[in-house]
């Protein structure tokens, strides 16, 4: 899966629709202080399911809405739309039906995010896994923020563990699991109290 396009809107300091064609091979994007270098960054991590506000340099996560300037209003909403160019049919199930998929997130003042796969509604954990089992998302060691490096080379080795893991592709798989050990407990709950329903019925 490649990513070919990313257009964002009202996101951040991108007040207007802004559209960004990826090409093969590697990107780089320059420019002065403060012109949205890293807001870029943190909209690919946004509409790859993110949703720690503190990710996204924010107290709240709709802080990601274009807030206003001097001569402009703020909005009412953010999206970001990250095409992936699918030819290669490496998406999951439920993804990989077609060659381009385009996923849409949408965050509304008081009302929260929405996301969209090729224009159907979908859960926020159907994007996050559909990244997770590309070994790439929102949590992706790909993905390096400012500080990050330091950060690394003092992190413990669990922490670090998770990079092999990304590296390896099983972080679906991880994630899988967790969801398996929950639905597990909640079984193991149910199992006591029919026991408990049993014994005063014995
Ligand atoms: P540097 O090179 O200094 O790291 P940068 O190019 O990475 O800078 P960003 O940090 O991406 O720049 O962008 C910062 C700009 O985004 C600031 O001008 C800030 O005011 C603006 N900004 C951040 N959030 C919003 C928001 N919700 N609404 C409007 N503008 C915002």
């Amino acid at each position: 899966m490649h990513f070919s396009r990313i257009r964002l809107t009202g996101f951040k300091s991108f007040v207007d629709p802004t559209d960004l064609i990826i090409h093969d091979g590697l990107t780089g994007v320059v420019g002065p202080n403060g012109c949205g270098k890293s807001n870029l960054l943190e909209a690919l991590r946004w509409v790859m399911g993110e949703n720690r506000p503190t990710a996204m340099r924010g107290g709240g996560m709709e802080d990601v809405i274009f807030a206003g300037a001097a001569t402009r209003p703020a909005r009412n909403f953010a999206e970001v739309s990250l095409h992936i160019d699918n030819r290669n049919r490496l998406a999951p199930p439920g993804f990989n039906d077609e060659d381009q998929i385009e996923i849409v997130r949408r965050i509304t003042r008081d009302v929260g995010s929405a996301y969209k796969a090729n224009a159907r509604d979908v859960r926020a954990r159907d994007v996050q896994m559909l990244f997770a089992d590309a070994s790439t998302g929102a949590h992706s060691p790909a993905l390096v923020r400012q500080g990050q490096i330091s950060e690394l080379i003092n992190a413990k080795p669990k922490n670090r563990r998770r990079i092999l893991e990304e590296a390896a592709g099983i972080s679906g798989l991880y994630q899988r699991r967790h969801e398996a050990e929950l639905k597990l407990k909640g079984a193991e709950q149910n199992l006591l109290r029919v026991d408990d329903v049993i014994e005063q019925l014995a």
